[in-house]
C-alpha cells in the first residue's frame, strides 16, 4: 500500500507550503540513492518522496489529494503514478521535453543532444548462458536532478529564456555576405539563463545517479554477446533521446562442454580401443542430462559424432544448436594381466602392417631425393 504523502513528508496536514517543501529538500537529498549506494530501498523512497511531493506542492493537487480523489487508484501501483516527475526512472525524455518546452523562446527550438551509451558487463556461470537468467545490473549514469527535477534552477525559482538569442542557443552575426554562427556567449548555447542556479547540481539539471535495471539474458549467450536495453543509458540534454545500455556477457567456461565460435557446443569424448574398432552405443552428457550416441565400428581418433538440436537456443532464436562429440582414444597407462596378453596377441596380428608406409612413401616424393633418410 501506498503510504500517506504528508506521512512520507513528515509533516503536518495543515502544513503550509514553504513547510512541505522545506521537507521535501531536506528529505530528497537525504534520500538521493546516489547518497546510499548500498541501500536498495533508498531508489524506493525515493520514488515515494518525489510522488509525495508532486502532489503536495501544488495546491490544486494537494486539495484533490485531501478530498482523496484522483490519487485514490495509486494505492495498489507505488511509483505508477501518472502526474509528472512521479517516478524516478520513469521516461527522463518526456521530463525534459515538458521542461525544456517551457522555457523556449523566439520560435525555435534548442537542440537537443541524445544520452551517452552505457556499457556494462555481467559474469554468468554456464549454466546460466545456456539455460538463460535474469540478473540485477547496477550501473552509474545520469538523470534528472532530484532537487530541482531537471530545470538547474533553485526550486521556486525557473530559468528565464536568453535574451541575446531568444532561447536559439546560438548566435549569428553577420560580416558582409556571410553570416557566422557560434554557440550564444550569453548562455553557451544552452538557450536559457538560470539567475539562482540548484545547489545540489550547480545548473545543470542533471546528478550522477545509480540505477539499478533488471536484466533478461536470453538463453544461448556466449563469452561476448552483447544486450541492448534501449532508453537505459544516459539522460538526454534539452529533451534529446536517452543513450542505450548495452551488456556484455562473460561466461565462465565449463570442464565438459566447449563453445564454438559457430555456437555450438562441443565435448571431448574418451572412447576405448574395442569400443572404436567394434563400435559401441555409449552415454554422453548434453547440456539437459545424458543422451545414448552410436560410435560406428572403425571410428577414428579426432572424428565428431554430432547430436543435433541438443545445443543451447540459437540467438538468432531459429531452434537449439547441436552438441559435437570429439572421439577421443582412451589409452590406458596401466594394464593387468589379461589385457596385456590380449595386447600382445593384437600386436602379433598386425605385425607386418605398417600405417606409415604411405606416410613415408609421400614425404620421399616431394623431397625430390628418392630416398628415405633414416
Ligand atoms: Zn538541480
Ligand atoms: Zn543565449
Amino acid at each position: 500500500m501506498a503510504r500517506d504523502f504528508y506521512e512520507v513528508l513528515g509533516v503536518d496536514r495543515k502544513a503550509n507550503q514553504d513547510e512541505i517543501k522545506k521537507a521535501y529538500r531536506q528529505l530528497a537529498r537525504e534520500s538521493h540513492p546516489d547518497r546510499n549506494p548500498d541501500d536498495p530501498e533508498a531508489e524506493e523512497r525515493f520514488k515515494e518522496i518525489q510522488q509525495a511531493n508532486d502532489a503536495l506542492s501544488d495546491p490544486e493537487k494537494r486539495k484533490q489529494y485531501d478530498a482523496g480523489g484522483m490519487f485514490s487508484g495509486l494505492g495498489g501501483a507505488p511509483g505508477g503514478g501518472g502526474f509528472p516527475g512521479g517516478g524516478f526512472s520513469g521516461d527522463v525524455g518526456d521530463i525534459f521535453s515538458n521542461l525544456f518546452g517551457r522555457g523556449r523562446g523566439g520560435g525555435t527550438e534548442p537542440r537537443a543532444a541524445a544520452g551517452r551509451d552505457l556499457e556494462t558487463e555481467v559474469n554468468l556461470s554456464f549454466d546460466q548462458a545456456v539455460h538463460g537468467t535474469q540478473i540485477t545490473v547496477t550501473v552509474p549514469t545520469t538523470g534528472p536532478c532530484p532537487t530541482c527535477g531537471g530545470t538547474g534552477a533553485e526550486p521556486g525559482t525557473s530559468p528565464r529564456v536568453c535574451p541575446r538569442c531568444e532561447g536559439r542557443g546560438i548566435d549569428s552575426q553577420s560580416q558582409g555576405f556571410f553570416s557566422i554562427s557560434q554557440p550564444c556567449p550569453e548562455c553557451g548555447g544552452a538557450g536559457q539563463l538560470i539567475d539562482d542556479p540548484c545547489a545540489t547540481c550547480g545548473g545543470q539539471g542533471i546528478t550522477r545517479q545509480t540505477k539499478r535495471y533488471r536484466v533478461n539474458i536470453p538463453a544461448g549467450v556466449h563469452d561476448g554477446s552483447r544486450i541492448r536495453l534501449a532508453g537505459k543509458g544516459e539522460a538526454g540534454i534539452r529533451g534529446g533521446p536517452q543513450g542505450d545500455l548495452y551488456v556484455t556477457t562473460r561466461v565462465a567456461p565449463s570442464t565438459v562442454f566447449k563453445q564454438r565460435p559457430d555456437g555450438n557446443l562441443e565435448v571431448e569424448l574418451p572412447v576405448t580401443l574395442p569400443e572404436a574398432i567394434q563400435g559401441a552405443t555409449v552415454e554422453v552428457p548434453t547440456i539437459d542430462g545424458s543422451k545414448r550416441i552410436r560410435i560406428p565400428p572403425g571410428t577414428r581418433h579426432g572424428s565428431t559424432q554430432r547430436l543435433r538440436g541438443e545445443g543451447p537456443p540459437r540467438t538468432s532464436g531459429k531452434g537449439r544448436g547441436d552438441i559435437y562429440y570429439r572421439v577421443a582414444l582412451d589409452v590406458p597407462g596401466e594394464l593387468n594381466d589379461e589385457q596385456r596378453e590380449a595386447v600382445e596377441g593384437l600386436a602379433k596380428a598386425f605385425n607386418g602392417s605398417d600405417p606409415r608406409e604411405d606416410l613415408l612413401k609421400q614425404a620421399a616424393r616431394s623431397d625430390g631425393s628418392g630416398k628415405v633418410d633414416d
